[in-house]
């Protein structure tokens, strides 16, 4: 019977509010902070200039923007923001902002060409862009306003805007954000997340906190990761709630995170790609860096094999090395490795979250399998995204009766409740940690007139885990000279953002598909990596 092959969180459990109390993730992380053992204290940090904002100005410039928004821009409850910004300080306040008022924060990535924040608008359909100097001209030009965050007319709207605002019911069902994943198929989709879903996230953060010994000081995270990603968002108001200090950096290179940890004694990094944990690992980068600060270091995004652990273990005594697991659909987390004894279960991605529950399931007939088995991985808990938005179709194949959600990944849990990630099964590739989704390149390299048909899988690289590689069938015709694998490249590297450019072309007679017509991409790898045969 099914339910007894249903695996339930071994984790202590945490305290998450009544569901029916409205509160939005502001009040919440904001109520968390508050009951923290220090009165005020740094919140965040920028990396480049060393400014510091404490606790009071962070909670004083959030709400004075909340009043402008409500005031001045007349924003109000359930409107949509996009968000096109590098990493700054400015960005959570605008985010805590917007989600005090039950505005639906939609951010995304700075990089993107403008017919990709075309397609993103016209799914989240925002009523307000924010965006910067730098990335102001990708906006496709729209009857709505948009405030650059970066200018001095946002500052002073920040420290002082003379309005009063009016306190907004936000209740934990209503959306808190519409982030971007292709999910499990396809494009591109916005994912729906609830003030509930983060609120439940940041709980069983705050929960394990507790479990902890109690700090002295706090703690201080390096923001490598994007604000954009689930990853760099749910981190965001978890730091709050944690009174973390967030120490912020535009762009995640190593250098200049090796001197930030140094000179803002860094206690925690969150690291993808693993290649940056091997880096770390190597005496000749470290060198000449006090890196004594550091703590904890979380890498998610792709496993980690055991030798690379072992490396940085060795290289890092002192420090706790955290491998995390998780989706945009899952708010982040579905699991992580707790305290270094649960790190030396190498290759592990931890045990599963507080209030979660998990199936393996197989991918072909659909049985429920016992744990230890491989099998598509189904979880079931609060951080469950609420759907697709405007994609009933691909809501209702990712999201199951009775509040199941598939994830797309093939993994197995061992007896000691330990999950495994052992492969992908949806279409899916990783560039350092961002998503690239095959079909999107397919349809590009189909528009071209000498191509005759193509597939895109991932092809495995030491620096970016994962590189997008295609599949090409030219077109017979009349002409002499056939296309080559640069113009494919340049042809889709005009059209995309850079980390969805295609770097390995193969020529093909054909593309395998299935009966149906559905690509066979594991032919497709095999023929590309003969090692995974
Ligand atoms: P995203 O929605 O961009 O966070 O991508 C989620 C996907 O990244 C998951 O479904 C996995 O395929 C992959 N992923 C995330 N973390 C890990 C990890 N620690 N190990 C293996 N794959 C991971």
């Amino acid at each position: 019977n099914s339910l007894t092959k249903t695996f339930h969180s071994l984790r202590p459990p945490v305290h998450l509010p009544p569901e029916d109390t409205p509160l939005s993730a502001t009040e919440y992380a904001f109520s968390l902070r508050a009951n923290s053992p220090w009165p005020d204290s740094v919140a965040l940090i920028n990396s480049l200039t060393g400014q510091r904002i404490f606790y009071s100005d962070f909670i004083r410039k959030t709400n004075s923007l909340a009043a402008y928004l409500q005031k001045v821009i007349k924003l109000s409850k359930n409107d949509v923001a996009f968000v096109l910004s590098p990493n700054s300080v400015q960005v959570p306040i605008l985010y805590f902002s917007l989600l005090s008022l039950g505005i639906i924060v939609s951010p995304a990535n700075p990089v993107s060409t403008e017919s990709e924040i075309s397609r993103l608008i016209q799914l989240s359909k925002p009523v307000i862009a924010f965006a910067t100097s730098s990335t102001v001209h990708k906006l496709p030009r729209l009857k709505y306003q948009t405030v650059l965050i970066d200018s001095p007319e946002f500052d002073s709207v920040m420290t002082s805007s003379k309005h009063q605002l009016d306190p907004v019911r936000v209740s934990q069902s209503d959306l808190a954000a519409i982030m971007y994943s292709s999910g499990t198929t396809g494009k591109v989709k916005g994912v729906m997340l609830t003030h509930r879903n983060l609120i439940a996230q940041v709980a069983i953060s705050w929960g394990s906190r507790q479990q902890q010994q109690q700090r002295e000081s706090p703690a201080a995270m390096l923001f490598t990761m994007p604000y954009f990603h689930i990853y760099g968002f749910y981190y965001c108001v978890r730091s709050v709630a944690l009174s973390e200090v967030a120490v912020v950096m535009e762009r995640s290179e190593l250098k200049k995170m090796l001197r930030a940890v140094e000179e803002f004694k860094v206690t925690h990094v969150a690291l993808t790609p693993p290649v940056v944990v091997v880096a770390l690992s190597k005496d000749d980068l470290t060198k000449g860096y006090d890196l004594s600060s550091l703590e904890g270091v979380v890498c998610g995004s792709a496993p980690l094999g055991k030798d690379s652990i072992v490396a940085f273990m060795a290289r890092f005594p002192k420090v706790v090395f955290v491998q995390a697991y998780g989706l945009t659909e899952s708010t982040a987390g579905i699991s992580l490795t707790e305290g270094p004894e649960e790190s030396k279960h190498w290759g592990s991605v931890g045990r599963l979250s507080w209030g979660l529950e998990a199936k393996i399931v197989d991918p072909e007939t659909g049985y429920v399998l016992p744990p230890l088995n491989h099998g598509e991985l189904w979880i079931r808990g609060p951080i469950v995204m609420k759907g697709y938005i405007g994609d009933a179709k691909a809501t209702g194949e990712t999201l199951l009766k009775d509040g199941w959600m598939r994830t797309g990944d093939l993994c197995y849990i061992d007896k000691d409740g330990f999950v495994y990630v052992v492969d992908r099964l949806k279409e899916l590739i990783k560039f350092k940690g961002f998503q690239v989704a095959p079909a999107e390149l397919e349809q590009l390299l189909l528009s071209h007139p000498e191509i005759a048909d193509a597939a895109v899988v991932p092809y495995p690289d030491e620096e970016a885990g994962e590189v997008p590689m295609a599949f090409v069938v030219r077109q017979l015709q009349s002409r002499s000279r056939l296309i080559n694998e640069a113009e494919i490249m340049n042809f889709v590297a005009k059209q995309v953002a850079p980390y969805k450019k295609i770097r390995r072309v193969e020529f093909v007679n054909s593309i395998p598909k299935s009966p149906a017509g559905k690509i066979l991409r594991k032919d497709l790898i095999k023929i590309a990596v003969p090692s995974r045969l």
